[in-house]
C-alpha cells in the first residue's frame, strides 16, 4: 500500500532523512518512535508531500509521489493526517470544520456533508458538540474532532504525528481509545507516538528512528522484549 525506497531529505546542507526504506501493507498499523529530531515528522510529512523528498521513491497505492498535480491529488485523496496541534479552523464550528473538505473536494451537498460529518462525530463520540467552536472544547475533544475531520475525507491511510503529546494526561486515553477503535476497523495507520502502551496493543510493526535513519523494524513483541541495537535499547530504557 505504501512503499518507501531509499528516501533522502535535506534541509539545506542538513540531511534529515538518510536512505529510509519502509513498506506498509493494507490494514497494517505501524508505530514510529525515536528521539527528538530523528526525522519522524519529516518522514510522515513526506508521505503526503507536506515536505518534498530529494532522493528515493514513495509509492502510495500504485501511484508514485511526484511533482505532478495528478499524482499529488491522488495521494492526498488517499492519505489523511492528524497533527499534534489539531489544526482545526478556529472560526468554524465543529460541524463546519468537518463539512468543508467533503463539500469542496467531492462536491457533496450541505445535507450529504452534514450527514457524513455527524456519522463520524458519532464515531468519535462527540456528536453533541457539533455546533460549538473549537475553543469551546477540551484538547482531547478537539483532537477527536480533528480525527473525525480526517475521516470525513474517507482516506485509505491515516498518518498521526504525536496526536496526544499536546494533551493533558487525563485526555490522552480518550484519543488513544478512538485510535485503537480505528485500528480495529482495519484502517491503514502510521502513528508517530511515544505512547508505548498503545503501541503494544495496536501495532503490527514498530519502527525506531535515530538521526534520520530507520535503525530497527520489528514486531512489537520482539521490539519491546529484545531490541537489537543499543540505540534502541537506550531509547526504550529512557521512556518505558
Ligand atoms: P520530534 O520528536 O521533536 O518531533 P522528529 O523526529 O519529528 O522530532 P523532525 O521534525 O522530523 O524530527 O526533524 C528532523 C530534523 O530535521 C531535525 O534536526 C530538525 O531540526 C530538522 N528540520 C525539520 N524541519 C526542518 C525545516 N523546515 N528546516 C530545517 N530543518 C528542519
Ligand atoms: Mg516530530
Amino acid at each position: 500500500m505504501i512503499g518507501i525506497t531509499n528516501l533522502s531529505k535535506y534541509f539545506g546542507p542538513f540531511q534529515a532523512l538518510k536512505n529510509v526504506s519502509l513498506t506498509v501493507s493494507e490494514g497494517e498499523r505501524v508505530v514510529i518512535c525515536g528521539p527528538s529530531g530523528s526525522g519522524k515528522s519529516t518522514l510522515i510529512r513526506c508521505i503526503n508531500r507536506l515536505e518534498k523528498h530529494e532522493e528515493g521513491r514513495i509509492v502510495v497505492d500504485g501511484t508514485e509521489l511526484t511533482e505532478t498535480r495528478e499524482s499529488l491529488d491522488k495521494i492526498r485523496a488517499n492519505v489523511g493526517m492528524v497533527f499534534q496541534q489539531f489544526n482545526l479552523f478556529p472560526h468554524l464550528t465543529v460541524l463546519d470544520n468537518l463539512t468543508l473538505g467533503p463539500k469542496r473536494v467531492f462536491g457533496l451537498s450541505d445535507q450529504e456533508a452534514r450527514d457524513r460529518a455527524l456519522g463520524y462525530l458519532e464515531r468519535v463520540r462527540i456528536a453533541d458538540q457539533a455546533d460549538k467552536f473549537p475553543r469551546q472544547l477540551s484538547g482531547g475533544q478537539q483532537q477527536r474532532v480533528a480525527i473525525a475531520r480526517s475521516l470525513c475525507m474517507e482516506p485509505r491511510i491515516l498518518l498521526f504525528d504525536e496526536p496526544t503529546s499536546a494533551l493533558d494526561p487525563e485526555m490522552i486515553n480518550e484519543v488513544l481509545d478512538v485510535m485503537t477503535e480505528l485500528a480495529g476497523s482495519g484502517m491503514t495507520m502510521i502513528c508517530v507516538t511515544h505512547e508505548m502502551g498503545f503501541a503494544r496493543r495496536v501495532a503490527d510493526k514498530m519502527v525506531f528512528m535515530d538521526q534520520g535513519e530507520i535503525v530497527e523494524v520489528a514486531d512489537p513483541e520482539t521490539f519491546f522484549t529484545a531490541p537489537k541495537s543499543t540505540r534502541c535499547q537506550d531509547f526504550l530504557q529512557k521512556i518505558l
